[in-house]
């Protein structure tokens, strides 16, 4: 059946007439490129190359290519990026049960189709290579924002990190299988709360990283720097304090801060979305590994001034811990890190934000990065009531302080 449909193909393509051996050389990789064209004259040039053009911007279009069309597109200059189709980027076999780029808006299409009245799916800002960075919103009010207290949970700014993305993603269809059976917590958070999931910030990292069913350790996006080499460090790019310490400013570092604070696309999506969302109160943005609970500052040794606002990240630290057992500690006590997520965002915006560095606890002997896939129930099981403890305290996160102490 397989060989039939195949022959078929070859007949249709006019290459059934070939010797066999040069049709065996044909190359069928498919290659996914940005390419810049500035109007409706320059898009029929790439159209005429044979690439298809699958998306139009103001000055490139998204488009795929075989090798010999994207050769052509190469020889014009007008590339700006170009990685093999999505169809190779998947996990390892051992490791299917992470989500790829793909199966990630699957699984955030598949939340709006059982909840359509409840959900909202936009995309935030478009990566390098021109990916959508995807965020869902939860409400039961959801074309009118900021009447209700909110949550902003975040994973897959590190590419590597694969985790990250399975938590919040996970945590919030754990929440709303529970709505839907009438658990009277997942009912009450999600008719009084508002609930925004970024569950992948950086996902041009995140599929090269698993790029040929091989993991490569890759840690930062895929901005081509000025020296040729790849990448800044989008938890090192955020515009407080940026470039004061724990980032370097060499392009083939591993915390590369960018050429400048907000340079990237990723980061000032979720800039610009933290800016737009004023009732987000709390954030929590999920990192890999070390089972650590932080918060800010990360660019200062110092505490936070403010003696509430150190006392309820404090507080809302240690009361989380209790249910994942991870270690809460101001971030700057690992190591100084400027430009992260949380030091933004609580510095600018006054949002309660916290880092979670998820399982395991260790590099040895538990797998790192890539502690496998039989952990992931676990880890999200152990994250969920921190999760619902957001949710509860999101309307005023100051009444956490009122709690008994332990
Ligand atoms: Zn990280």
């Amino acid at each position: 059946m397989k060989i039939k449909s195949c022959l078929a193909c070859l007949t249709l393509a006019g290459l059934a007439f070939l010797p066999i051996h040069q049709a065996e050389s044909i190359d069928s990789t498919q290659y996914m490129l940005k390419v810049r064209a500035k109007d409706k004259f320059e898009r029929s040039v790439v159209a005429n190359t044979g690439a298809s053009i699958e998306r139009v911007g103001e000055d490139w279009v998204l488009a795929i290519a075989n090798l010999e069309e994207k050769n052509q597109l190469e020889k014009l200059g007008w590339v700006e990026h170009s990685s093999v189709l999505t169809s190779t980027m998947d996990f390892p076999d051992q490791d299917r049960d992470f989500h790829n780029y793909t199966e990630v808006k699957a699984a955030l299409d598949e939340l709006v189709n059982q909840y359509p009245d409840l959900m909202r799916l936009g995309s935030i800002g478009m990566t390098h290579q021109g990916r959508d960075i995807w965020s869902l919103r939860i409400s039961t009010n959801p074309d009118f924002s900021e009447n209700k207290p909110a949550v902003l949970f975040l994973g897959g700014h590190h590419a590597r990190e694969h985790l990250s993305v399975e938590v919040p993603l996970r945590f919030v269809q754990w929440l709303m299988s529970e709505y839907k059976k009438g658990n009277p917590r997942a009912v009450r958070y999600v008719e009084t709360r508002e609930i925004h999931l970024i569950p992948m910030v950086n996902p041009d990292g995140l599929e090269y990283d698993i790029e040929g069913g091989r993991y490569k350790t890759w840690r930062k996006n895929r901005r081509v720097n000025r020296d040729g080499t790849y990448g800044v460090d989008l938890n090192r790019n955020y515009g407080y304090q940026w470039g004061t310490g724990g980032s370097s400013n060499s392009p083939n570092s591993e915390t590369y801060m960018g050429p400048q604070a907000f340079s990237e696309p990723e980061t000032q999506a979720i800039k610009l979305y933290i800016e737009t969302h004023k009732n987000i109160s709390i954030l929590l943005s999920f990192h890999t590994f070390s089972e650590l609970i932080l918060y800010p500052w990360g660019w200062s040794n110092g505490s936070i001034s403010e003696a509430r606002d150190k006392a309820v990240h404090e507080k809302m630290a240690r009361k989380m811990a209790t249910w994942n057992k991870y270690t809460p500690e101001q971030s700057s006590d690992l190591y100084i890190a400027s430009g992260d997520l949380t030091d933004w965002a609580y510095g600018t915006q006054k949002v309660i934000s916290f880092t979670f560095e998820l399982d395991p606890a260790n590099q040895w002997g538990s797998g790192g990065f890539y502690p496998g896939q039989g952990v992931i129930q676990g880890v999200v099981q152990k994250n969920i009531e921190p999760c619902m403890y957001l949710l509860e305290y999101a309307d005023n996160p100051y009444r956490s302080l009122d709690e008994a102490a332990f």
